[in-house]
């Protein structure tokens, strides 16, 4: 029994004989908040989309809960929530109404609505069109879907792209609330380095298609000085390429 709740080794993704991922190694340790970093075209969300079985590998294996996903991928992926890209919701439904759907859908009992709906900020919100919301109110949302059946991994993919300091500050401090309260694993990705690093414990860093460090964030830090930012460090990981 290994303790990571996902494991992935040497996976690789060819498009057309591009490699947009190559090689990657991730390991995920429950209880934690792995962000997933690198620049837009790093190969983020189509690691994201292998470990979700959405497509699949060139090469390589994924294990998650220890299990191989090839073999288990329906039980698997019964206890994974996941936001990928922008949430699809009924813009014409109230919030409840589309949890509602999301719920039957995912076979799960409609009266852990209300509770979701708190979790994420949403319950005073929830008898309005989501038509009517705001950006950040329907990452919220997207990420209440992906909450939906109490999912012991939560995957999120870019969940604070286009919104204010304000919006990108609930959505951290929603993570940070999943993690330390609520028992969930998280993975989360972003290009915006200085964003993650007031709420990740580990980072997997991508840059074309291959991991440059991965490991905890503190002991990342520990090697280079301690006023640079993952920013800076980032630059330097990368030689500037
Ligand atoms: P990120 O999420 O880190 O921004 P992606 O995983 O979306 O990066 O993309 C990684 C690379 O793979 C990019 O160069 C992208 O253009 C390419 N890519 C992604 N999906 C496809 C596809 N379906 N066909 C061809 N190339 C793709
Ligand atoms: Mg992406």
């Amino acid at each position: 029994m290994s303790n990571y709740v996902v494991e992935v080794n040497n996976l690789s993704k060819t498009y057309k004989g591009f490699k947009a991922v190559n090689g990657v190694n991730l390991n995920i340790k429950e209880g934690r908040i792995y962000g997933f970093l690198g620049p837009n075209g790093a190969g983020k969300s189509t690691t994201i989309r292998m470990i979700l079985g959405l497509i699949k590998s060139s090469s390589g294996n994924i294990k998650v809960f220890d299990k191989s996903l090839k073999q288990n991928r329906s039980s698997i992926l019964k206890n994974v929530g996941a936001l990928v890209e922008a949430p699809s919701y009924y813009g014409h439904l109230n919030a409840y109404e589309n949890l509602k759907i999301w719920a039957a859908i995912k076979g799960v009992d409609k009266e852990a609505i209300d509770n979701t709906l708190n979790l994420v900020g949403l319950y005073e919100h929830r008898k309005r069109k989501v038509s009517k919301f705001s950006l950040g109110m329907k990452q919220r949302l997207g990420i209440a879907q992906a909450l939906i059946g109490d999912p012991e991994l939560v995957i999120l993919d870019e969940p604070t792209n286009g919104l204010d300091p304000m919006g990108i500050k609930e959505i951290r401090n929603l993570i940070v609330d999943l993690a330390k309260n609520h028992n969930k694993t998280i993975i989360v990705s972003s290009h915006i380095l200085s964003e993650m690093e007031l709420m990740v414990d580990d980072i997997g860093i991508i840059n074309r298609g291959k991991i440059l460090y991965e490991g905890s964030l503190l002991d990342l830090k520990a090697k280079y000085d301690s006023n640079l930012s993952l920013e800076d460090i980032f630059l330097d990981l990368t030689g500037g390429k």
